[in-house]
């Protein structure tokens, strides 16, 4: 209980190391003698939003020590800013961030990664099991061996060369699942999907960061999206994979039709390659990916939204705003097959735009 002084002892020592405000002193003691955690460590990783603390807990019947993470947002003004827009349009927080109280807006980010990571794990999508939520601190299961040291993230991944295969690609195959899995049974985008926020071990890939994760219906979504598939090729292609094209990535991770189960996800991968366009093709096929690429896709977080720089783009270089005309325009012409090239050889966004937004639960 609280009221012993050889647990408050013990509470003050596992805390007092940390450099941290009262009240997330204050929120870690209370775990501390409610039993989530025995022990506070030090930090595995200090970020610009949030650090990640390493903890234990020590069962009372003696067994091995459970190694748990403490992600504890920093209730700094500036950082959390620009994070708004994710929230704004989200039915999940439709009141919009609260501008005038940051210590709010801090802890709805914390509720928002707890809550999504409890999608995931529903989903079977390999991730920290949201343990416990108090305010700005979240605590969730420890991604790493029992020796407590954290799985790496898959930028310092080492994987080993065995057979003639590439041994990135597998890994690439199921990061590709993944996405779709995400997308189209958590109905979610990770919105920051990279080497960062993915940690690996043995084979497997845990999804982790996802307090900026959106609902796929969020009208940036799809853009969130693309940046994801984009990021994720640029990795892959790095390490030598040969990648699929964005596009197809893209049509895959949204379409309604198709498996949402592995083996029968993989599968499907691997048939996308077999259909992969000829060599006659390949110069049409370039010429649409170049145009996919250059509809505007924002290659940060902080790119994302711009108002003034947005206000001078012509209009259909916005990717909402092109896909905006895409769904007016099948409204208007609901003809099958009328791939309307206009103009300026834009061609139309199809099915992964038309299904993302009809299907709604
Ligand atoms: P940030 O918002 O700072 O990027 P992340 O959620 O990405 O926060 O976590 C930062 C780092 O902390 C990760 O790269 C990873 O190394 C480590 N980490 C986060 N969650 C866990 C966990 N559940 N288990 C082990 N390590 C973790
Ligand atoms: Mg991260």
């Amino acid at each position: 209980g609280c009221g012993d002084p050889k647990d408050k002892d013990k509470a003050d020592r596992a805390t007092n190391e940390l450099v941290m405000d009262q009240r997330t002193r204050m929120i870690l003691l209370k775990m501390i003698s409610r039993g989530i955690v025995s022990e506070v460590h030090g930090a595995i990783s200090t970020g610009k939003e949030a650090n990640v603390y390493g903890a234990v807990l020590d069962p009372l019947d003696g067994t091995r020590p459970i190694h748990r993470a403490i992600k504890i947002y920093k209730t700094a003004i500036l950082v959390f800013k620009d994070r708004e827009r994710y929230i704004t349009g989200e039915h999940r927080f439709k009141r919009g961030a609260n501008k005038k109280n940051n210590r709010e807006m801090v802890k709805q980010w914390a509720e928002k990664e707890f809550r999504n990571l409890k999608r995931l794990h529903a989903a079977g999508i390999p991730c920290p099991e949201p343990l416990e939520l108090k305010s700005h601190v979240l605590v969730m299961e420890f991604l790493g061996n029992k020796r407590g040291y954290a799985f790496p993230r898959l930028r310092d991944a080492t994987l080993s060369d065995e057979g003639t295969e590439n041994p990135w690609r597998p890994v690439y195959i199921q990061l590709l699942g993944i996405m779709r899995r995400l997308f189209r049974v958590c109905n979610l985008v990770h919105a920051d999907l990279s080497e960062y926020n993915i940690l690996y071990d043995k084979n497997k890939l845990y999804i982790i960061d996802v307090s900026q994760s959106v609902e796929h219906e969020h009208p940036r979504a799809l853009e969130f999206l693309r940046m994801d598939i984009k990021n994720v090729s640029d990795f892959f292609r790095r390490q030598g994979v040969d990648t699929l094209q964005e596009r197809a990535i893209f049509d895959f991770v949204t379409a309604i039709k198709g498996p949402v189960e592995e083996p029968e996800l993989s599968e499907a991968i691997e048939r996308l390659y077999e259909a992969r366009p000829s060599i006659e093709d390949a110069a049409t096929e370039e010429v649409n990916a170049e145009v996919f690429r250059n509809q505007f896709i924002p290659r940060t977080l902080d790119e994302v939204y711009d108002m003034e720089r947005d206000a001078k783009m012509p209009f259909e270089q916005l990717v909402y705003n092109s896909m905006l005309a895409d769904r007016v325009a099948m409204k208007l012409e609901p003809e099958e097959g009328s791939e309307d090239d206009s103009e300026d050889g834009r061609t139309v966004d199809g099915d992964g735009v038309s299904d993302s937004s009809s299907e709604v639960d």
